[in-house]
């Protein structure tokens, strides 16, 4: 039999199982602790602890509050094999008020070494385009499907996505960014749980919890094949007429 939870931990258990339900998730388990330790639910640092209040706090409005704790339940991630390569894990960066949210597939070896994304070749080229689109890299929140780099920087598999989206999809409910653009085929596929050529999921707009979604180029495909720069700058156009954005005149740029 577990042993009965006092009231401290009770009261946070319940803080933190709303906190779950904002965010989506309704489905828990209790696990037996049998000789292990007790167990308590710590504060985690910059989340508003219980009140003396019946009503529990709004803890997704504080959004970097709602990011760590995100962070600290990934923790020193060991849930799928990816971590086994992993220097730095790589959460997500950006203005957590962003309109705009860009996720991309995965970590590259520029990205584990400083733990930021899009920070190689392939972040050069997306700082150009959130530049194009009238923004900075600061304005806009900036996330991967999975937050380990793939040895090689193989395509992330479907059992390492599936067990790292979750962090992914608690970030989007904390962040709710006007629009999402999905970078490439590995993100698209993973948000919208379609299996559909890029030219089929581009072009289009897709509701997304309470975004909007469409779909681009990965940065590191238009830098292979930069042909097709136009067809994601089309895409960007379609984001910037939804949120109001004009780009930059020439004499405004750097
Ligand atoms: N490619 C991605 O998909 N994400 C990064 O962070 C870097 C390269």
């Amino acid at each position: 039999m577990p042993k009965p939870l006092d009231a401290a931990t009770k009261k946070q258990l319940a803080i933190r199982v709303n906190y779950y339900r904002e965010m989506g998730i309704h489905d828990f388990y209790r696990r037996a602790v049998e000789d292990g330790p007790e167990l308590t639910l710590r504060a985690v640092e910059g989340v508003p602890a219980a009140a003396g209040s019946a009503t529990l706090p709004p803890i997704i409005q504080d959004k970097p509050a709602a990011l760590k704790l995100i962070r600290a339940d990934i923790g020193d991630c060991t849930r799928c094999r990816l971590h086994k390569g992993r220097t730095n894990l790589v959460f997500g960066v950006g203005n957590v008020n962003a309109d705009l949210m860009f996720i991309g597939e995965g970590p590259g070896a520029d990205e584990d070494a400083q733990g930021e994304p899009f920070v190689g070749r392939a972040g050069q080229l997306l700082n150009n385009m959130i530049s194009a689109m009238g923004l900075k890299r600061e304005d806009v929140y900036i996330a991967n499907v999975v937050k380990c780099r793939p040895p090689g920087n193989r395509t992330p598999e479907k059992d390492e996505c599936d067990t790292c989206s979750p962090f992914l999809m608690r970030q989007i409910e904390v962040i709710k960014p006007k629009v999402i653009v999905a970078l490439g085929a590995v993100a698209a596929k993973n948000l919208l749980a379609m299996n559909d050529s890029m030219a089929n999921l581009r072009g289009r707009w897709y509701d997304f919890k309470d975004s909007k979604l469409l779909v681009t180029y990965h940065p590191a495909y238009l830098l292979r094949d930069p042909r097709q720069k136009k067809e994601a700058w089309k895409d960007l156009q379609m984001a910037m007429k939804y949120l109001g954005l004009n780009p930059p005149k020439k004499s405004d740029e750097a």
